[in-house]
């Protein structure tokens, strides 16, 4: 198999099968699996982002995001097979919005951890996934099938979450099933938050795969100006969210770089991988 280019990550217009165990045969993951690698999986959704970006967009961040990871890895050493992006999750704030495909958080368990179950049984032995979507009902899904999958079989089984998001969800940083980390906050200066679809995700699609961008549209899109109350209000989901936020993002995607995007996901990869070099040395 070719060795895969260090510049790999910055690449733009991927598809997200790209570097992922799809592309390769069963005996090169065989023979992966035989040195050791580890394995590393993102949980993603189909949600609606706005008018100017696709509704994969949580699985086109964290892929990237993993393509970043399997490079850094590689230069230290460490072997990585990229399963498949998880695509379909629990959706609450967008509930209401067409496209926006909601599974019960119980079939999420069951699937990601059969799917654990079936590497372990492969031979994997170490699991990490990252979320690709901040709805809290997905996260604590993705928590929970990492308790499931690591108690049922013989691999360990890891979520890499930002701490914002275990605090919002009262899990301990402590937790062996989950590895925190924390990168510079993606906010704006000033009283306005941006959440959803609107500057860093927008850069970061614009910054990987620009070509699924709507561009003409996000230039005209105004800011959406809300803050922390609004943001209270959003959380609610369903016709709440899309009295919030009619046109679906939350933020000023009108606002976006691809320059910004790119530096965001390398920084949150370097810091990934610090974290998962201390747990496999
Ligand atoms: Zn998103």
């Amino acid at each position: 198999m070719k060795a895969p280019s260090p510049f790999v990550s910055l690449e733009q217009g991927q598809s997200v099968f790209k570097d992922t165990i799809a592309e390769m045969t069963y005996l090169e993951v065989e023979a992966a699996i035989g040195r050791g690698a580890i394995a590393l999986w993102s949980m993603g959704v189909i949600e609606q982002h706005g008018p100017h970006l696709p509704t994969a967009t949580d699985v086109y961040i964290p892929s990237a995001r993993l393509r970043a990871i399997k490079a850094l890895l590689a230069d230290s050493g460490i072997e990585a097979l990229i399963v498949p992006p998880f695509y379909w999750g629990v959706n609450v704030v967008s509930a209401n919005f067409p496209a926006s495909i909601k599974v019960r958080a119980e079939v999420m368990i069951d699937l990601v951890s059969d799917v654990i179950k079936s590497l372990a049984g492969d031979g994997v032995r170490r699991v990490f996934c990252v979320s690709g979507h901040n709805d809290g009902g997905h996260n604590e899904a993705v928590y929970r099938a990492m308790r499931k999958a690591t108690v049922e079989s013989s691999a360990q089984a890891c979520f890499i979450c930002d701490e914002a998001i275990l605090r919002r969800l009262g899990i301990e940083m402590s937790d062996p099933h989950v590895m925190p980390f924390c990168v510079a906050p993606n906010q704006p200066p000033g009283p306005f938050l941006d959440i959803h679809a609107g500057e860093w995700e927008t850069s970061v699609m614009l910054g990987f795969n620009p070509e699924v961008v709507r561009e003409d549209r996000m230039t005209g899109l105004v800011p959406t100006n809300l803050g922390p109350d609004d943001l209270a209000e959003w959380r609610k989901g369903f016709d709440a969210s899309r009295r919030v936020t009619p046109l679906g993002y939350f933020g000023d995607p009108a606002a976006a770089h691809a320059a910004r995007g790119r530096a965001s996901i390398a920084s949150e990869a370097k810091a990934i991988v610090q974290g998962i070099r201390q747990r496999v040395a």
